[in-house]
């Protein structure tokens, strides 16, 4: 079977994370987020993590060449060869440079890249109420995607927080800095003809829906 690979693209609250998980399971993706691997790193305490942290408090980005090397090696691992899922990466020109000759210089290519589209204002919304569990950053909302028990990860029963660049003054630092460094993208995939569009303000099984017959019309048309 030919591999997916397959990149998110879309503002932060956007639902990537949410719809990158429901989608590795349907298509067995690797599914790669910068954001959680920055996180763990951080919690760790790494070199990585050290260099990251301040950016990421901020809002900012954290620079290009912290970030693509880390990715660029981690696409290169056993569990990446079958297709791939990438949520929060690219976000520059640069990476989304370095991402494609990454894969050229290994005889592979980008399937799709797959844009959910939501406004700046539900952006908002959804952020400041997002919660994520502190083992792994499953995602869960305080209104619309509320966990069995308060408080508690339904998936690793870990406790749910709020992360600190969620805070509304981050929030729209980090839509500042979607709208200038990343929306360029959206033009990028589009010359290239791998640009694909989802409406991310439907329900998360709605825009699952859509992604999935996407999905698998795209690795239709690779097989013919
Ligand atoms: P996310 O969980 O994807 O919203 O990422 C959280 C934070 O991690 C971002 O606000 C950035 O500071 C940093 N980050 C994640 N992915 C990248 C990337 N591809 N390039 C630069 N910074 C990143």
């Amino acid at each position: 079977m030919s591999e997916l690979n397959v990149i998110l693209l879309g503002p932060p609250g956007a639902g990537k994370g949410t719809q990158a998980e429901r989608l590795q399971d349907d298509f067995h993706l690797l599914h790669v987020s910068t954001g959680n691997m920055l996180r763990a790193a951080v919690e760790e305490g790494t070199e990585l993590g050290r260099k990251a942290k301040a950016y990421m408090d901020r809002g900012e980005l954290v620079p290009d060449d912290v970030i693509i090397g880390v990715i660029t090696d981690r696409l290169q691992e056993e569990d990446a060869q079958d297709g791939f899922l990438l949520d929060g990466f690219p976000r520059t020109r640069p990476q989304a440079e370095a991402l494609e000759k990454a894969l050229d210089d290994l005889g592979r290519s980008l399937t799709a890249a797959l844009l959910v589209d939501v406004p700046d204002d539900v952006v908002v919304r959804r952020l400041s109420g997002r919660r994520v569990c502190q083992k792994a950053g499953h995602p869960y909302h305080v209104d619309t995607n509320r966990p069995k028990h308060d408080n508690v990860c339904d998936i690793d029963g870990s406790r749910l927080i709020q992360r600190d660049d969620d805070r509304e003054e981050t929030v729209r630092k980090r839509l500042e800095v979607y709208n200038e460094q990343t929306a360029p993208l959206i033009d990028f995939y589009d010359e290239r003809g791998l640009l694909r569009r989802v409406d991310g303000t439907r329900t998360p099984t709605e825009v699952h829906d859509h992604i999935r017959a996407t999905l698998a019309t795209l690795r239709l048309e690779d097989e013919i």
